[in-house]
C-alpha cells in the first residue's frame, strides 16, 4: 500500500491545523468566522471574478459531505455539477490515483502509456461503441466531436468545404470556448466574447419540426443534451430523443450527445439516452468519468466518425495520460461494482416523490429523473440556495430562478431525509413570513 501525504490525511483537516479546536467550534456558532472571511477576501483580492460562489469554503470532503474551514459539515448536493457522482474522496479512485502517479503521470501521446489501451477498451466497450478520443475538460471534448462531425460531413457524406453545418438548441450548455459560446443563448455567456464561428444552427429544445426544417444537405450533426441541466433541468418532451435520432438516421446527420452532465448514471441509467433506446452516433462524455479526482473526458464513437483523425489532426498534452486513464478506469469500475446508476434511480424516484410534496406559492414545477431534480421559482433561487446552506444543505441556483439537487449517487436514504427535511423547513419558514 503507497502512502502519500495527501491521501492519508483524509481523517485530519491537514489545513486545520493551525486552528485551535476552540476556534473552531466557535466558528460553528457565528455566520462567518474570520478564517473563511480572510480566505475569501483573498480569493477575491487576486482571483478573477467569472463565478458568484455561496459564501463558506470546502476544506475537506467525504463520500456525500463537505466539511468547512470552520468546521460546519454541509450534504453536497451539486456534487461539482454531478463530476463527483460517485461520492467524494472515494477510498478506490485514491487508491488508483496514489499508485499510479507514484509510477508514471505524464508521458504524453509522444510516447504509449501502459493505461491508455485498457481505458479505451473499458469505455467503448461500456458504450456499446468502437473508439475512444480522450481529452480533458468538457468543452474540449465537445470542440474535438464537432470536429470529428465536420471531418465525416466532408470525407463521408460529402459535404462542399467549409460549408457543414451543426444544429444544436435553444438554452444549450456544452462548456466556454469561443467557439460553444457563439451558439449560446445565454447573453451572460457570449457578452464582448465574439466574433464567434459560422456554422451553428440553433433551434427550440424539443421541436423535431424545428430540426427538421433546419437540416439541410450541409448539415453534418445535431448536437444534443437529452437533458439541459444548466438550463435548469429542462426534459424534452416524451420521445423527442427516439424521434430525433429517428430523423438523424433518415436525413444522414450524426446524432452528437453531450452526456458530460447526464452521463455515467446521473439520471438513474448509465446514459440520458438510454430512457428512450437511442444510440447516437458520439457520446461526449466528462465530469464523473473521473469521478471528480481529475479532469479527465471524452469523445466515445465509431470508427467510421473517430477513425478519421489521423496522426497530426488533433491532440492535448494531458488527454490520455496515464493518471487520468487510471483514475478513470477505477471510476468506471466503482460505478459499476457500487450499482450507483440502479441505485440512483431508486433513490431518486423516491427524491422525486418527496420533492412533489412539497408546497409553497413561489415553487412553480418540480422535475427531473434519476438523482438530478430542479425546483423552479417564481423568484431568484438564491436567498433559497443561501437559507438551504445555512442549514447544512450545499446546492445552488441554476438559470437565476432554478434550485438544482444533484447530491452523490451513493447518497444514503437517510441522507435524502435529511435534505428533504431542510427544504421543508426552508420553505414553511418563509411561507410564515
Ligand atoms: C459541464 C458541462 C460541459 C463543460 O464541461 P467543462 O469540463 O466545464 O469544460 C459541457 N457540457 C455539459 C452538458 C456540461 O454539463
Amino acid at each position: 500500500m503507497l502512502t502519500t501525504p495527501a491521501f492519508t490525511s483524509s481523517d485530519t483537516p491537514s489545513d486545520m491545523s493551525s486552528d485551535t479546536s476552540s476556534e473552531r467550534s466557535s466558528g460553528r456558532s457565528s455566520a462567518s468566522s474570520d478564517r473563511t472571511a480572510s480566505l475569501i477576501a483573498r480569493e477575491d483580492a487576486f482571483g478573477a471574478h467569472n463565478y458568484h460562489p455561496l459564501d463558506l469554503v470546502i476544506a475537506e470532503a467525504s463520500g456525500s459531505w463537505v466539511t468547512d474551514v470552520d468546521g460546519r459539515r454541509y450534504l453536497d448536493c451539486l456534487s461539482a455539477y454531478s463530476a463527483v457522482n460517485q461520492g467524494h474522496a472515494h477510498p478506490r479512485l485514491l487508491a488508483a490515483m496514489a499508485r499510479q502517479a507514484s509510477r508514471v503521470t505524464l508521458t504524453s501521446r509522444a510516447f504509449r502509456n501502459e493505461q491508455l489501451g485498457a481505458f479505451c477498451e473499458a469505455l467503448a466497450t461500456r458504450c456499446g461503441m468502437d473508439m475512444v478520443l480522450p481529452m480533458n475538460t468538457g468543452a474540449e471534448a465537445v470542440e474535438t466531436a464537432i470536429k470529428a462531425a465536420r471531418r465525416w460531413g466532408y470525407r463521408v457524406k460529402g459535404i462542399p468545404q467549409d460549408r457543414a453545418e451543426i444544429i444544436a438548441f435553444a438554452n444549450n450548455f456544452h462548456g466556454r470556448t469561443t467557439t460553444l459560446v457563439g451558439f449560446s443563448s445565454e447573453a451572460a455567456y457570449r457578452a464582448d466574447f465574439g466574433p464567434f464561428a459560422p456554422g451553428f444552427t440553433v433551434v427550440p429544445f424539443g421541436d423535431l419540426d424545428a430540426v427538421r426544417r433546419a437540416i439541410t444537405g450541409h448539415a453534418c450533426a445535431v448536437l444534443v443534451e437529452p437533458i439541459q441541466c444548466e438550463a435548469g433541468v429542462l426534459l424534452p418532451p416524451e420521445g423527442f430523443l427516439r424521434e430525433l435520432s429517428a430523423l438523424c438516421r433518415e436525413q444522414n446527420v450524426l446524432l452528437v450527445a453531450d452526456e458530460i452532465q447526464t452521463g455515467l448514471g446521473r439520471t438513474g441509467a448509465w446514459f440520458a439516452c438510454d430512457h428512450e433506446d437511442v444510440k447516437p452516433d458520439l457520446y461526449v462524455l466528462g465530469k464523473a468519468l473521473s469521478g471528480g479526482c481529475y479532469p479527465v473526458s471524452a469523445v466515445v464513437g465509431r470508427r467510421e466518425v473517430l477513425g478519421l483523425f489521423e496522426p497530426g489532426s488533433h491532440g492535448s498534452t494531458f488527454g490520455g495520460n496515464p493518471l487520468a486513464c487510471a483514475v478513470a478506469l477505477e471510476a468506471l469500475a466503482v460505478l459499476e461494482d457500487e450499482q450507483l446508476i440502479a441505485r440512483a434511480a431508486q433513490s431518486g424516484a423516491w427524491l422525486g416523490a418527496q420533492l412533489a410534496q412539497l408546497t409553497h406559492p413561489s415553487i412553480v414545477a418540480v422535475r427531473g429523473r434519476g438523482l438530478i431534480w430542479a425546483i423552479e421559482l417564481r423568484e431568484p433561487a438564491r436567498p433559497w440556495a443561501e437559507a438551504l446552506q445555512r442549514r447544512g444543505v450545499l446546492c445552488k441556483e441554476t438559470h437565476g430562478t432554478v434550485l438544482r439537487l444533484s447530491p452523490p449517487l451513493g447518497t444514503s436514504r437517510e441522507d435524502l431525509a435529511f435534505l428533504v427535511k431542510q427544504l421543508q423547513h426552508v420553505f414553511e419558514q418563509h411561507q410564515a413570513e
